[in-house]
């Protein structure tokens, strides 16, 4: 009897055939992870939101208003008015979607503009759309780099910077985070053709900041390319929002950008790479989610539109969020908290314990403040934390709120005195 016979065959859709003991067998498998995830306390479970995005939320089961101090909204564009009216417009203008890939027939005159504003805001030559970052960080290494070239990747870099260095086929090397003694060791011994140096312009899970500058010159000293993901900068970091190369003094120097249009952007969705003109004609041509997938829909380019245009005219927002951050980052430190990272509006609050950072934030909950336990696998065994993000849009009430809750759930839970 064959091993098809034993097991039952279903004619599922299609005709293929699938396996009932075989998917029973799948479940068990899985099953058995997911139990042991959730014993160590780490299953990470999605609450219900039941309004737009924004500094005050419900969520399903409760009808109260709740102070959300999670989201990547830093410049409290999510449900921006304007931003909302032109996204509309452009819907009702351009339609729902172009149904296509960029080269066949997916390129409306709005993808260009928006590639030109983004390319202006960074002091770029040209840019490049994908449907996320994730797709930009997916699609730029395998199609730049190849054998005899070399990436030096800081071992903390997102997991999509990971993911698409994986894809690659040049020498990968990993420096010990923001180590530069380490990278300059590993530039050094490297005679490979091209070198690419890429990293976090913030790290998302700590709130800090890859040394740019000092990494710029260590580039022009071994004749390396610099590449940075400005997904947790781009629009509020540095004095005028122009992202890490700004905060550090070094603007224009970072040879390329990829960004994302899905966080402080108006958080819709979308991302980028912006740089120099070869780079993203040549991109066009190779970058496999750019040619394979399909071109950003009407009223989400609208979004990236208008958001650029509100930023290239004015840094107010971005004033904002940097002193509220001041406000949240000293008042809890001098309450006996440790945050993480430096000057920026990811406050983690470091507790050690998954099921403690769990229990915290479910405690934070019943005081009307969203915000969420972060434990392994996203951070490190034992760095459990909560990470707090601070909006342009939160007032000065609303993170004296969220302090005062915090120190209260602090003491019961003894994390202060
Ligand atoms: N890079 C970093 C540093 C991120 O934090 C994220 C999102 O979590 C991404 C890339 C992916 O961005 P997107 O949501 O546009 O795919």
């Amino acid at each position: 009897m064959s091993i098809f016979s034993k097991s039952l065959l279903f004619r599922g859709v299609g005709g293929r055939h699938y396996s009932a003991a075989a998917q029973t067998q799948l479940r068990e498998i899985l099953g058995t992870q997911l139990a042991g995830i959730k014993d160590a306390g780490t299953f990470k479970a999605e609450r219900i939101i039941t309004s737009s995005q924004s500094t005050q939320i419900t969520v399903q089961g409760s009808d109260k208003k709740i102070l959300n101090f999670c989201a990547n909204n830093y410049l409290g564009l999510a449900n921006n008015p304007e931003i909302v009216e032109h996204s509309q417009k452009l819907l009702e203008q351009y339609g729902a979607g172009l149904s296509s890939v960029r080269f066949i027939c997916g390129t409306q005159d709005i993808h260009k503009q928006l590639e030109k504003k983004i390319a202006q805001f960074h002091g770029r030559e040209d840019t490049i759309l994908y449907a996320s970052c994730f797709d930009a960080n997916a699609g730029i290494f395998e199609a730049i780099l190849t054998p005899e070239d070399a990436v030096f990747s800081d071992e903390l870099n997102h997991a999509s910077i990971i993911d698409g260095i994986r894809l690659c086929k040049a020498k990968k090397q990993r420096y010990k985070h923001r180590d530069l003694g380490d990278l300059e060791e590993q530039l050094k011994a490297s005679d490979a053709r091209l070198k690419l140096i890429a990293t976090d312009g913030v790290f998302s899970m700590d709130g800090n900041i890859a040394p740019l500058a000092r990494i710029v010159k260590l580039a022009r000293k071994y004749n390396a390319l610099v590449f940075v993901d400005e997904c947790h900068a781009t629009g509020f970091f540095g004095a005028t929002g122009r992202g890490t190369e700004e905060y550090d003094n070094v603007m224009g120097e970072v040879d390329i950008i990829n960004s994302t249009l899905g966080k402080a952007l108006g958080g819709a969705s979308g991302g980028y790479t912006t740089g120099p003109a070869e780079l993203i004609s040549f991109l066009r041509q190779k970058s496999r989610p750019y040619l394979f997938s399909n071109t950003l829909p009407p009223a989400v380019v609208a979004v990236g539109l208008k958001v650029m245009d509100m930023l290239l005219q004015s840094s107010e927002l971005t004033q904002r969020v940097q002193s509220n951050t001041q406000r949240f980052r000293q008042a809890m430190t001098k309450a006996g908290f440790t945050i993480a990272g430096e000057n920026h509006p990811i406050c983690p609050v470091m507790l050690g314990d998954a099921r403690l950072a769990s229990k915290f934030a479910d405690e934070m909950l019943t005081r009307g403040i969203y915000v969420i336990g972060f434990s392994y696998p996203v951070v490190p065994q034992g760095k459990a934390r909560i990470r707090v993000q601070i909006s342009a849009a939160h007032t000065e009430a609303e993170i004296d709120r969220a302090i005062n809750a915090f120190i209260e759930v602090g003491r019961s839970l003894k994390v202060i005195q």
